[in-house]
């Protein structure tokens, strides 16, 4: 089968059937790390809402976890004046449950078509893009052909489809070395492309946060993670998390071809510095001094190069008429 549609399979069993986040699963997230990453995330979309007119808004996340980020963004948000409806785009049973505990008041949907259309949409997407199925291409003697995972006895391994001469005409390609892979992502791609265009027909805005780079990259990024290690990605299907380096220039071109305004990709650490986190890293810890070292790991961790805060990447797209985001520079 296309390692597409084995990611699509193995990602939908993966999250069906577990809560994935924190030390006792297989990875943490920047909303887990502190609340002050959510709380940010919330003042960004207030801000931008005051600054449109405050407009009737709904609050909307893509694959939200354990709802902690929803949580801190809608806290900070109502500090700020906003208090939305909230609409979860989640397909996880056991996740939904996770959501349900702490937002009771939510409505949640399998996909973005049946989100509200009489208002404007405050969308929030954290490490959702990069669990979306990618497609490889590696380059052989022939031209490009689709990498394909099939079954043998000692475990899944990839092959190569039939070559793809259209493929052969990116220049961007033509000097990829053979054996070169490259990848792209048809699911991320559409669903971005009709947010775009529901932004911009309805207003409102949203901001995507992930791993990843601005494009044009060459090379396999397919990772799996389990127990906070990394795992051979075609092992153990549906029992790891599997993702891929989102590619921010890919997903640019797709909220615009939408409709939609885009700002950035900026770095994680260089937005949230922007926004505000050191002062907010200050009152947490003047607040509570037996929490200020604790405080001050987490505000490495979102920001240190070496850590989250030059790999993940944020991302803004806007209904035209929209003001610009902060935290963008
Ligand atoms: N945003 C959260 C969780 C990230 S893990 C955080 O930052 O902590 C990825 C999330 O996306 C999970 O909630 C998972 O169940 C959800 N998800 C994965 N694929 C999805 C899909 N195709 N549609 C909707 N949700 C999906």
């Amino acid at each position: 089968m296309p390692l597409e549609r084995f990611m699509v399979l193995a990602n939908a069993h993966y999250y069906a059937t577990r809560d994935p986040l924190g030390v006792a699963g297989d990875f943490t997230t920047a909303p887990e790390v502190s609340q002050m990453f959510g709380e940010l995330v919330g003042l960004a979309l207030a801000d931008l809402w005051h600054r449109a007119g405050r407009p009737a808004a709904a609050y909307v996340e893509l694959g939200p976890g354990r709802g902690t980020l929803a949580v801190d963004a809608l806290r900070a948000m109502r500090k700020a004046g906003l208090a939305p409806r909230v609409h979860l785009v989640e397909t996880s049973p056991v996740l939904r449950a996770r959501q349900r505990a702490v937002l009771p008041d939510a409505t949640w949907h399998d996909a973005v078509g049946t989100l509200p259309d009489d208002m404007a949409l405050l969308v929030v997407a954290n490490e959702f893009f990069d669990a979306l199925p990618v497609r490889q291409w590696q380059r052989t003697a022939d031209g490009w052909a689709e990498r394909l995972v099939t079954h043998r006895p000692d475990g899944f391994t990839p092959v190569a489809a039939g070559v793809d001469q259209a493929l052969t005409m990116l220049p961007a390609l033509h000097q990829a070395p053979i054996g070169s892979i490259v990848e792209d992502r048809p699911a991320a791609t559409a669903l971005a492309r009709a947010l775009g265009e529901r932004l911009a027909e309805g207003g409102g805005a949203l901001l995507a946060i992930d791993y990843g780079h601005a494009g044009g990259l060459v090379g396999d990024t397919l990772q799996a993670v389990r127990c906070h290690a990394f795992a051979d990605p075609l092992a153990a299907p549906g029992a790891q998390d599997l993702t891929a380096h989102v590619d921010f220039g890919a997903l640019a071109a797709a909220f615009a071809a939408g409709g939609a305004r885009v700002t950035g990709p900026v770095e994680q650490g260089q937005w949230l510095v922007t926004l505000g986190l050191a002062q907010r890293a200050a009152a947490l810890a003047r607040a509570a001094p037996d929490q200020a070292e604790a405080v001050a790991v987490a505000y490495r961790r979102l920001v240190d190069p070496a850590e989250m805060g030059r790999l993940f990447k944020v991302l803004a797209a806007a209904a035209p008429g929209w003001p610009s985001p902060a935290g963008f520079g």
